[in-house]
């Protein structure tokens, strides 16, 4: 299965059985992402809180 980098847009090998709540990392830009929902077809990703983000603090 495989779905798109929201960052880049690069596609991005899913593992079938991947569970929603894993992290799943872009090889081309490094970006993170955290499986939201999985369907039969679709995986749905959601950025994943990292840590050496900025919080703003
Ligand atoms: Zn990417």
């Amino acid at each position: 299965m495989k779905t798109q980098c929201q960052e880049c847009g690069a596609e991005i090998n899913v593992p079938d059985d991947i569970m929603v709540g894993e992290i799943l990392t872009c090889p081309d830009c490094g970006g993170n992402f955290e499986i939201a929902s999985k369907s039969e077809d679709k995986i749905e990703l959601k950025p994943a809180e990292t840590i050496g983000e900025d919080w703003g603090q």
